[in-house]
């Protein structure tokens, strides 16, 4: 006996992708792929845990594939803030995902899976690109990307992931406001005010963790990021002060 998928929710999938599987496709892949998508705020340890899947399924033989966004350094990788990287491939948002994997097999190699990070940044296009390379290609998907940005909005790769994904867990590790509430926003922090209005991505964006405060142009405030909890996001309260809640004012 093979758990048999909810029919349902897989016909919606493929209507909304405009795929019709063959008859008994299914049949001869016992194991069907997955597309999960993990996502948290900035320094949630999303790079350290694409790292581990990748390691955990590398580790029973299988073939990965890594792919990333928004890295200019030239030598694309996935790099954790806890000293582990490996290399990747630069997506942009004219990749055709499944074309990518297609080469792949064309050139002699294995993918047996895809780890993505930097998830937020795909197209929505994309996003179901990866749907259906689990789906047709039974190629399993782990996607690791931001959940909303600095405008609190969730970034369209994240949304379409959302929308599409067999699994959506939020990072279990736990990014602290200074209040010490649980941080789930990414406040762009411009000099010392919280900005909320402006382009998506911004240089910065591309490796909070790396660059917190990035080196501003002569006669520019430099743009950095940091996590909050909501009410101090919406305060725009980017640490505690003399007079602030809890604490006595001197007269
Ligand atoms: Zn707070």
């Amino acid at each position: 006996m093979t758990p048999t998928p909810p029919a349902g929710q897989l016909d919606a999938l493929d209507a909304s992708l405009g795929v019709v599987p063959a008859a008994g496709d299914r049949r001869r892949h016992p194991a069907p792929a997955h597309l999960v998508f993990f996502h948290g705020p900035m320094d949630c340890g999303k790079s350290t845990l694409a790292l581990q899947v990748d390691h955990n399924q590398s580790r029973q033989g299988r073939h990965g594939l890594l792919l990333t966004q928004g890295d200019r350094s030239g030598t694309p990788q996935i790099s954790s803030r806890v000293g582990l990287q490996r290399a990747a491939v630069e997506l942009d948002a004219d990749t055709d995902v499944r074309l990518l994997v297609r080469d792949r097999w064309a050139a002699g190699h294995r993918v047996d899976y895809l780890i993505v990070d930097e998830a937020q940044f795909l197209t929505g296009e994309q996003a179901e690109q990866l749907a259906e390379l689990v789906d047709e290609s039974h190629v399993d998907v782990y996607a690791f990307g931001l959940t909303t940005d600095f405008r609190t909005r969730l970034f369209p790769g994240t949304q379409r992931l959302f929308e599409l994904a067999d699994d959506v867990q939020r990072v279990q590790v736990e990014v602290l406001c200074w209040c010490g509430l649980p941080g789930l926003l990414n406040a762009r922090v411009v000099g010392d005010a919280v900005v909320r209005e402006g382009a998506t991505v911004v240089v910065a964006d591309t490796a909070p963790a790396l660059q917190p405060e990035a080196t501003p142009a002569a006669g520019e405030a430099a743009v950095r990021y940091q996590v909050l909890c909501r009410r101090h996001f919406s305060r725009g309260q980017l640490g505690p002060t003399p007079t602030g809640p809890g604490q006595l004012a001197l007269r």
